[in-house]
């Protein structure tokens, strides 16, 4: 028989349940990510306004996972891995973003830089990679700071936001799953002891902190050979909360984890927008008219602001509204002079330029214009093409189509155009 008293092995990444963990019934810690919240008041906000910051430590040069680059750099669903990590750190408003990077690596990251996003050089250790990034960000009243491995790029906006809003209760919070599974002592392939499981539990990242705290611990010997962040501040005498990690929170290990975070990944809701558009001009004198792009020979004009591309307004319009961005009177007010009689492909490209730095993809894009001339038919091709060439898509992504009113209403008696769109835009 399996002597159930042995102790449980030491194992860094197992924290004994002790202080209060936060409330699983606390309505902060469930639902979607929230958008980035003002803190309390017991967090300084800085001038950057970032009163939490956060540490990704992406330094290591572990090939375990196999390949011929650190997992961090393995790619992952597209982008590397450490990209997922980072992607998800800015979707839960945390800035600035410091990323600890093996200095053969600066190059490699450098598409992931921007103004919210530093690096700084790893150090011999984990430990004193850590340092480096909380050094660079001490003084700066930064109030807390999360860390987080940058190996897990399944984290969520969602569990980022939880473990920050704990820091409101408690000088350090931390994910983790309770072990549910039989744990066993063995040597040699033969079980020799069972270990009892209650208590123990699977720590995960993001760890988060109150930054002087865990800077200060950080400084101290015991931190040089701690094997996370937790360790270290439980060596300093900090309370260290434990909240309800995630099972696709996993850390890049072994040959065989890419392939599973990939279905993981896969097996997740993607966000898709749609948004719609609607415009009205009216006919004045000219002898054109201008319809997504072409300008079509015609006995009259379109009056309006700008260029009065009815059809390329519609579609602007689809765009913000499918981000939740108001219209194009929002970004480009009729009341300033310097938009008068400006190409509307200026709005367009805006729209299309704000979807995809909001990190969607136009999919797809119709246009219906509304009137009983002049004839769009002969002019729908090239319509298409002008319209795929602003948003720099495909010209099979994009519909342009016409139809008369039957002679009903303002469309039907010639007094102007109408036109109708619909845009699909898909993050990533
Ligand atoms: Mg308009």
């Amino acid at each position: 028989m399996p002597d159930a008293t042995v102790p449980p092995p030491e194992t860094s990444t197992a924290i004994a349940a002790g202080p209060a963990g936060a409330d699983p019934a606390d309505p902060r810690a469930e639902g979607p990510a929230p958008a980035p919240q003002p803190d309390d008041g017991t967090a300084e906000v800085t001038a950057e306004g970032a009163a939490c910051a956060a540490v990704i430590v992406a330094a290591g040069r572990g090939t375990r996972l196999g390949g011929p680059l650190p997992k961090q750099w393995q790619t992952l669903a597209g982008q590397p891995v450490l990209a997922h990590s980072l992607a998800a750190f800015r979707a839960a408003g945390l800035a600035p973003i410091v990323l600890v990077l093996h200095p053969d690596d600066m190059a490699r990251a450098a598409h992931l830089l921007a103004p919210d996003v530093e690096t700084v050089s790893g150090g011999a250790t984990r430990s004193a990679s850590v340092r480096n990034a909380l050094e660079a960000l001490a003084g700066r009243g930064i109030a807390r700071v999360l860390i987080h491995d940058g190996a897990r790029p399944m984290v969520t906006p969602a569990l980022i936001s939880r473990v920050r809003a704990a820091l409101d209760e408690a000088p350090g919070a931390a994910p983790a799953l309770a072990v549910s599974d039989a744990l066993w002592l063995g040597a040699e392939g033969r079980v020799e002891a069972v270990v009892p499981r209650a208590g123990l539990f699977r720590a995960q990242t993001p760890q988060g902190f109150h930054l002087d705290a865990i800077l200060a611990a950080h400084r101290s010997e015991e931190a040089q050979t701690a094997a996370d962040d937790v360790e270290v501040a439980l060596a300093a005498g900090l309370d260290v909360a434990i909240l309800p990690g995630d099972e696709d929170n996993v850390k890049l290990t072994m040959p065989g984890d890419i392939a599973r975070a990939s279905r993981i990944m896969g097996a997740q809701p993607v966000d898709i927008r749609t948004g719609t558009g609607f415009d009205v001009h009216r006919f004045g004198p000219g002898a054109a008219v201008v319809l997504c792009g072409v300008s079509v020979p015609f006995d009259r004009g379109l009056e309006g602001h700008s260029d009065a591309d009815v059809g390329m307004h519609a579609l602007t319009d689809a765009i913000y509204g499918a981000l939740a961005e108001g219209d194009i009177g929002r970004h480009f007010p009729p009341s300033d002079p310097q938009w008068k009689g400006a190409e509307s492909r200026i709005f367009l490209r805006h729209a299309a330029a704000l979807a995809e730095a909001r990190g969607f993809r136009i999919t797809s894009a119709d246009v219906t214009l509304i009137c009983e001339r002049p004839k769009i038919g002969p002019h729908a091709e090239a319509m298409r093409a002008a319209l795929a060439g602003i948003l720099g898509v495909a010209a099979d992504r994009v519909s342009v189509k016409a139809t008369t009113s039957e002679r009903l209403g303002f469309a039907g008696r010639e007094e102007g155009i109408a036109a109708l769109a619909s845009v699909m835009l898909v993050a990533g």
